[in-house]
């Protein structure tokens, strides 16, 4: 049996079309995917309501995660329809009522030169209770650290997609912010401004002004970012997309991380490690607590996942039915 510590309550997978159990391996170690991060995959949450376990925008992420497959040039062996389906079937098979999904394409077995002409594409969906993704401690605000690499250009890659092989980038990242004593890192891009943190988009605000960066800022356009600006206007707030500097962040009342995983996690402070020459400095961001935007978003988010605000019911998807 193998460890489920770090996957509570999976007990079956789904994989081309059959489900198996959590257990069982299938793939082979010459699976290209593995070699080279010719994948690419999709985060997605489902939530218990009223009307049981209900997906957040699956249409968006099945979305984004055909153009993903488009980006890297994949056939995917099935359509739209059917990836909802298999997703359906997995979060009930497993008997969650609030979970991850993690539906993976990959080049398979076939041949191991980079073009993968003899690997078909195959898709895996998986799905497990991960209620917080940085710590329950999170919600209280977390230290970033911002490091010296700078995210891929969207120049050099079209960072709309989520693409395996970019996630090396956030690993290296994630751990090297983790040595720094910081909670998660945060991305400059090649112009010098704020881009992302590994797996999250970052919002400021600045006397009540809602604030993200866009696409040209080397992002993941994140649906959690785009969710997140519509529920901020809906409030009264203004927003505005524009470049992001690190003088601005720094000079922010609140910062806040979204995404899948992480939801809405406040930043409220930031070590500059970015020039490896300069000594790296700690900064407090607003009054180093997360700031009232920040956590009436978060609440409102919280809540209409969950159901509970008919305005956004639009945006979920009831797994059984
Ligand atoms: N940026 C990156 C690099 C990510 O991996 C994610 C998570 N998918 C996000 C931003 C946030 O995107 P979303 O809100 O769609 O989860």
């Amino acid at each position: 049996m193998l460890d489920t510590t770090h996957f509570p309550k999976a007990a079956r997978y789904w994989y081309m079309g059959k489900m198996h159990d959590w257990s069982d391996l299938s793939l082979h170690p010459m699976t290209h995917g593995l070699h080279y991060g010719t994948s690419v995959f999709e985060g997605i949450r489902a939530y218990e309501t009223s009307r049981g376990p209900e997906i957040f925008r699956l249409s968006e992420h099945i979305d984004r995660l055909l153009y993903s497959a488009g980006v890297v040039k994949m056939t995917v062996p099935y359509t739209k329809e059917e990836i909802i389906t298999a997703i359906k079937k997995t979060v009930l098979e497993n008997e969650l009522e609030s979970c991850y999904i993690r539906p993976l394409l990959f080049y398979s077995y076939g041949n191991l030169g980079l073009v993968p002409k003899a690997s078909p594409a195959e898709l895996v969906i998986a799905a497990w209770e991960w209620s917080t993704y940085l710590g329950h401690q999170a919600e209280n605000g977390i230290n970033v650290f911002l490091g010296p690499w700078r995210r891929v250009h969207h120049s050099q890659l079209d960072m709309r997609a989520k693409l395996g092989g970019v996630y090396v980038q956030s690993t290296i990242n994630g751990l090297e912010a983790r040595a720094q004593g910081a909670e998660e890192a945060l991305f400059l891009n090649l112009e010098g401004r704020i881009a992302e943190g590994p797996g999250e988009n970052i919002f400021v605000i600045k006397d009540g002004l809602v604030k993200t960066n866009e696409r040209s800022e080397s992002i993941l356009e994140g649906i959690t970012r785009t969710s997140i600006l519509e529920v901020a206007r809906d409030l009264g707030y203004k927003t505005i997309l524009g470049p992001i500097t690190k003088e601005e962040l720094l000079a922010a009342d609140e910062a806040f991380f979204t995404g899948t995983a992480v939801e809405i996690i406040p930043v409220i402070s930031l070590i500059d490690g970015s020039d490896p020459k300069a000594p790296r400095r700690e900064s407090v961001i607003g009054t180093g607590k997360p700031g009232p935007i920040s956590l009436q978003l978060r609440n409102t988010y919280l809540d209409l996942v969950r159901g509970k605000n008919p305005q956004y019911k639009k945006w979920l998807t009831p797994v059984r039915g």
